[in-house]
């Protein structure tokens, strides 16, 4: 599959980013903004705003069958029902983990990222080495993560766009039977929807 981008959407991501740095850098040597606080900011829209998007996405999936046929149909569609739509142009494709096959995302040749539904890209999504690696040699970037698969499972990698972007459903972990959808959605972790993690265990989230 070829990796087309738009050449727009990805200009105008680091026009962005350098005015948001140089204003930074103002405000920084104004003594307006302390660096350490804005970062902080910034990792918890990484890990936590974001991210809750997907994260009720992926428990509505595990407790609507219908809403689960849906979002594997249309993502899109499933997902902009909840309130979640991405910029002009962008389609979701949600991937469905299984016990025979894992799902990992990449962009090899940027950053493309589900922004509607995991909010900022981490770090280390966009670093070279993991962009190059994730495809080459995805289960040894697994077990990096902490993420070790039986060997029977295979894994799959989806190489983002800036037309299609994908969101991974984990596997609903056992344990969670009694669980309504906003306890399960405390249980999915970011990576886990990006591929380099599962869904907690109600034990590991407590
Ligand atoms: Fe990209």
């Amino acid at each position: 599959m070829p990796h087309d981008h738009h050449d727009h959407d990805h200009s105008e991501l680091d026009d962005m980013t350098a005015r948001v740095m140089a204003l930074e850098t103002l405000l920084a040597q104004k003594g307006l903004v302390d660096p350490a606080a804005l970062d902080a900011v910034i990792e918890t829209y990484e890990t936590k705003v974001g991210p809750r998007n997907g994260a009720q996405v992926v428990a509505r999936a595990w407790t609507n069958p219908e809403f689960r046929d849906w979002l594997e149909r249309d993502a899109t569609a499933a997902i902009g029902s909840m309130g979640f739509t991405g910029r002009q142009g962008e389609h979701l494709q949600a991937v469905f983990n299984t016990p025979d096959l894992h799902h990992m995302v990449v962009c090899t040749l940027c950053s493309c990222y589900p922004w509607s539904v995991l909010g900022l890209p981490p770090v280390w999504y966009k670093s070279a080495p993991y962009r190059a690696r994730a495809v080459r040699e995805p289960r040894a970037v697994l077990a990096e993560f902490g993420v070790t698969l039986p060997e029977g499972t295979k894994v799959r990698v989806w190489d983002s766009t800036a037309e299609m972007r994908y969101i991974v459903i984990p596997m609903r972990p056992a344990g969670t039977e009694g669980l309504d959808p906003e306890a399960l959605a405390d249980l999915v972790t970011r990576d886990s929807m990006i591929g380099t993690g599962l869904a907690l265990t109600p034990e590991v989230a407590a």
